[in-house]
């Protein structure tokens, strides 16, 4: 789950990590009024969106005086805000934040991401913060420097100062750093983050630390013994087929192809797009209907892989081990009578009573297309879409 700058600035404060003052706006007369709350006399003006790249694409804008925020607010909010991670198509700005503008001599990046590979935490820090890290990252990789910090141990003091000096700090900002990589170790644990990213962290020409920027990513499997964070879920953020998927315990994400995928279980979903793919065609969406497919959740998902205009068939593709292979065609058939569907149907079931399966559906009376092999289903549906 994602959460806006202003939120995960709130969330820093609380581990005592440096953030300026700021105040989130929902309208021009808020702006203004929080910006004469923080009393200038520079403020910043900042688009709130899940998604970064901000600054490029127009978002981000200082102000000198109150006629300037309340000019730059009427121009962002309600922009479609687009960079380099909305598409094309951009994000509507529905909430701005004004904030203390920084005295920046120096921007530094620094975030916390879970590594799988080695089951650790990379501390990951640069040198070179703010607008162009993906090409530092691209171009220059070798200022980019990771510290693996285990979890058992936690981030030590060694290792803080060892990454600070290693991005090029000096002095009491090394201390500063330590102080502050810790901080932020801890409240990447304690919220039970799966990414948090400080770009850039600003040094200010006294030497002192302050985050500009931040953005997390948090477990959605850890969300409930968090209801603080998800108090900050912003619905507008988010793809209403995946908000609808979620009420019904679906895990769907959207996707640009024009063949729908229900599949159980993530693996099998993952291996179901790449042989749609191989034989050539799109997947529109990953769709794992989990262990309990019940025909009222089947029929969800196919009411919400439906509602995309671009979908021209349909692949289910079931392994029958808990879940019986009878139980998900009787929601399968139920499904189509429930959604009249009128797109190509390709099924494949194997596993626990496959067989009765295959004849409940056979016996339907319905267009079911019927495959055996993950190969022929994919050959069959790509077929069908053409
Ligand atoms: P994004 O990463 O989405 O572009 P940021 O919050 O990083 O958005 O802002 C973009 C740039 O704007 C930063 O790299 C920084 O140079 C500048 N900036 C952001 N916040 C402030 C602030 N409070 N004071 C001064 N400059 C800021
Ligand atoms: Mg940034």
């Amino acid at each position: 789950m994602k959460i806006h700058e202003y939120q995960g600035k709130e969330i820093l404060r609380q581990f005592d990590v440096p953030v300026p003052k700021g105040i989130p706006a929902f309208n021009v007369q808020e702006a203004v009024e929080a910006a004469q709350k923080l009393g200038g006399p520079v403020w910043v003006v900042k688009a709130q969106i899940h998604a970064g790249g901000r600054g490029k694409g127009g978002g981000v804008k200082v102000a000198k005086t109150l006629d300037d925020v309340k000019a730059l607010s009427e121009r962002i909010l309600g922009m479609q805000l687009v960079t380099h991670q909305t598409g094309p198509e951009g994000q509507k700005v529905r909430r701005l934040y004004i904030e203390e503008g920084a005295d920046i001599q120096k921007e530094f990046y620094v975030s916390l991401v879970t590594d799988r590979g080695t089951q650790k935490v990379a501390l990951i820090a640069s040198s070179e913060g703010g607008m162009d890290i993906e090409e530092v990252a691209h171009s220059t990789p070798e200022k980019i420097i990771t510290e693996m910090v285990d979890p058992l141990v936690g981030l030590t003091d060694e290792q803080a100062a060892k990454v600070a000096k290693a991005i090029g700090m000096e002095g009491h900002t090394v201390d500063q750093a330590v102080t502050l990589f810790k901080n932020l170790y801890r409240c990447y644990m304690e919220t039970d983050a799966s990414l948090v990213e400080i770009n850039p962290l600003n040094r200010d020409s006294k030497g002192n630390l302050i985050a500009l920027d931040a953005k997390f990513n948090f477990d959605a499997n850890a969300l409930f013994r968090h209801p603080e964070i998800v108090a900050y879920r912003d619905l507008d953020e988010e793809d209403p087929a995946e908000i609808e998927a979620s009420k019904f315990d679906l895990a769907y994400i959207s996707l640009d192809g024009n063949i729908g995928c229900l599949v159980n279980g993530a693996g099998l979903a993952m291996s179901t797009m790449d042989t749609i793919k191989l034989f050539g065609g799109e997947p529109a969406n990953f769709l794992d209907v989990g262990g309990g497919a019940t025909a009222e959740k089947v029929t969800e998902a196919f009411k919400i892989m439906l509602k995309n205009p671009d979908v021209k068939g349909i692949l289910v593709n079931i392994f029958g081990g808990i879940m019986k292979c009878d139980t998900i065609a009787q929601g399968v058939i139920t499904a189509c009578k429930a959604v009249n569907l009128q797109v190509p149907l390709v099924v494949r079931m194997k596993g626990t009573n496959e067989d009765l399966g295959k004849k409940m559906l056979a016996e339907s009376g319905l267009p079911i297309i019927s495959a055996d092999t993950m190969a022929e289903a994919a050959t069959k549906i790509v077929a069908a879409v053409k």
